[in-house]
Formats: structure tokens, sequence, C-alpha cells
């Protein structure tokens, strides 16, 4: 389809995502690896392209939760490989490690199916120990018998042992350190019995940007990668140095419209104008994502590099009020994010508007316009 005949679309800065990546590596211990969370067709940025572009740089692993998606990682040929989190039942195992995939494993049940279907050499498989998040994983004080029992497995090659320990406020951030620590006793008794696996993680977003130490030698990241904070309060660590993959929105003017004084138009339900407007058009609407804008909010778009006024976000439009962008003109782009001039329009901005957290912003808008990628791997590329 022909942008003219329906102009909307997405840009993903994929130099942005190498750039946050190396923030991530200067915030890690020296010598621990990272790895990729790729879950969630990539936070929404388009698991392929982001792990094209992240395939050279020498991660640990990509992560990911659909057997579809990491099935279809396995068809890019990839040189990193590609880890399951858990979400798979045992008889599901066969799939997984048919497939060149490396499954979680979270109970002997598990273990035992993976084992099973090993051909020719060890299935590959990480195990997950629930450290006090309370939902996936061998719990902490099983775990030492549980990886001493997979010893004797000759079909399993344990390659990882990791853990995920999310916090979003101060509160969280004191309940994590303490669990780090819990976590790293596991480790340093693992190590002593020759049991600890190559990898082992627990670090993730919010304990890379708020500076937790722990002992693992990798660290699984999602937010920070694609420039989303992972805190619900901003105080807790400073994230402005990871900036959002996602770096346009738009759509542009299909018809500007002039309304003279006192004429009773509806827009948005409001009946009537006391002044003469001018207003304008974009086809792209909460169809393609975006949020009716949040009670009390005063949502803009940018115009010719200035800031024109949402009135309403329909179905399948957007209005905006073109009083200070009076030559604004058919074609025209209409930016909901990004940058024209020495306007800019922040992912912040985009999601106080909506009503919604950056990540649950990016989401919304993943799939639904044209994707355009620049950056890495010289050119961009366009699905
Ligand atoms: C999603 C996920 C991560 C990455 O989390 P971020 O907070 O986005 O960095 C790490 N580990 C596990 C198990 C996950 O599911």
């Amino acid at each position: 389809m022909s942008e003219a005949a329906h102009p909307g679309w997405a840009v993903y800065d994929l130099d942005r995502l190498l750039a946050n990546l190396a923030a991530i590596r200067r915030r890690c211990a020296p010598g621990q690896a990272c790895i990729a969370a790729l879950k969630g067709n990539a936070y929404g940025h388009g698991a392929a392209p982001v792990a094209r572009a992240l395939d050279g740089e020498g991660l640990a692993a990509f992560m990911t939760g659909s057997f579809d998606e990491a099935c279809r990682l396995r068809a890019e040929g990839l040189r990193t490989p590609v880890v399951m989190f858990a979400g798979a039942l045992p008889e599901g195992m066969a799939d997984l490690v048919g497939a060149g995939l490396v499954p979680t494993i979270v109970d002997r049940a598990g273990a035992e199916a993976a084992a099973q279907a090993a051909a020719g050499k060890p299935a590959p498989v990480y195990v997950k120990v629930d450290a006090g998040l309370g939902r996936l994983g061998v719990p902490l004080e099983e775990a030492e018998g549980f990886l001493a029992g997979l010893a004797d497995m000759p079909g399993l090659e344990v390659q990882g042992l990791y853990t995920h320990l999310p916090f979003g406020d101060a509160r969280g951030r004191d309940w994590a350190r303490e669990r780090f620590d819990a976590f790293d006793a596991l480790l340093a008794r693992l190590e002593a019995r020759g049991l600890a696996p190559p990898v082992t993680q627990a670090g993730a977003s919010a304990s890379v940007a708020a500076g937790l130490p722990d002992r693992s030698n990798a660290v699984c990241v999602g937010h920070l990668l694609y420039g989303l904070s992972p805190f619900a309060d901003a105080s807790v660590a400073d994230v402005s140095a990871f900036k959002p993959v996602l770096a346009e929105v738009g759509s542009r003017l299909v018809q500007v419209s002039d309304h003279p004084q006192g004429s009773d138009i509806a827009i948005a339900g409001s009946y009537g104008i006391r002044r003469g407007r001018r207003t304008g058009v974009a086809p792209v609407g909460a169809a393609q994502g975006l949020a009716r804008p949040a009670p009390g909010s005063r949502p803009e778009a940018l115009i010719r590099g200035r800031r024109a006024p949402i009135l309403a976000v329909s179905l399948e439009h957007l209005t905006l009020d073109l009083s200070e962008v009076e030559d604004a003109a058919v074609g025209d782009a209409v930016l909901l994010l990004g940058g024209d001039g020495g306007a800019a329009i922040g992912l912040g901005e985009l999601a106080a508007w909506s009503g919604r957290r950056e990540l649950d912003t990016v989401l919304a808008l993943s799939g639904r316009l044209a994707a355009h990628y620049r950056g890495a791997a010289g050119g961009a590329t366009r699905i």
C-alpha cells in the first residue's frame, strides 16, 4: 500500500537501540554479559529487525516468550542463541528442543521432557528460579537440590540459571536488593559445588538503572534497551540517558477546512464555535492505536514545526486545530511523536496525554502503522 493511500507511519531508530545497549554496558560490572529480552515482538518494536541489529553485538542470548516468534528468529539465521522464557508445558518441550530453541525449565517434569527430546547431543536448557517475585521458577530454597538432580541427567546441558526481580519504586528497590542477596548466596553455594551453569542472571532494567550490584555474570534487559523507563516512580533512578527507539509517529493532513464564526460544527461533541477556526484531519485514530485524550490533558501534534492542539481522536481520524498553523496545507506531515525544526514531542508527552505508560503506548501503536527502521546495518528497511 502506498503511503499516499493511507498516510500513517512509525519510525524505529536502531542506532538508539545500539546506543542504549552501550549505556547499559557502561552500567554493568566489568565482564558482565547482556541478554536482550525480545518478548512481545521486542516490546512492540519488531522482533526480527531488532534481533538483526543486535546479532553482531556479542549478546549471551535473545530471550522471548512466544514459540512462533522464536521460530521466526531462528529462521533469520542469527548467531545469538534463542532462549525461551518459561511458558511451555512439559509436552511442548519436544517442539522447543526440535526447533533448536533453548527452553526454560521450572520443574522436574519439564526437565525430563527436554532430556527425552534431546537427539544426538544433550538438550541445552536454562533453569529459572523464583527468588521472591512469586511468579515462575523453582523455589529458591529447592534450587540447589534441583540443580544437583539435573547434573545426573545425561540428556540435559544446563547452560543458564536465572531469576527475575523487577521493581518500579523505592520500596521495590529495597525488596529487590534483599532478594538479589539471596540469589547471590545460592550462586555462591552452586559455585562451591561446581554446579553453577555458564550463564547466571538476575539483573534487568530496574536493577541496572538503579545500580544494584549482583554476583551474576549476565543481565537481561528489555525496557532500557528500547529506551523505556521501567519505573512507575521517576525518582528511583535517572534514565534520561536511554532514548526511546520509537522515534517518530506521523500522518498527513488529508483535508483542511475553514469554519466561519458562529458555524454550528460538532467537533469532539462541542457544538458551535465562538470564533472562526481552521481545522485539519489526519487519517489515524484509535484503530491505529492512538488513545482518546486523558481528561484534563492538552494533546498536541507538530505541523510545520509548530504545535497544533488535537481536538478529537476518533476511530480512524484525528481532528486538529490549525489556528496557530494557518499556512497548513493538505499533505503536510502531522507528527504525534518526533521532532520538526526546533520543536519536538517526546514519548513521555505522548504517553502522558494518552493516560498510558510509555511501554503501553508503544505496544498500542505496534503493527498498525507502516513501520520504518532507520540506523544500524546501514540503511533503512521497511516492513
Ligand atoms: C521481561 C523480562 C526481563 C527483562 O525485563 P526489563 O525490566 O524489561 O528489563 C528479564 N527477565 C525476565 C524473566 C523477563 O520476563
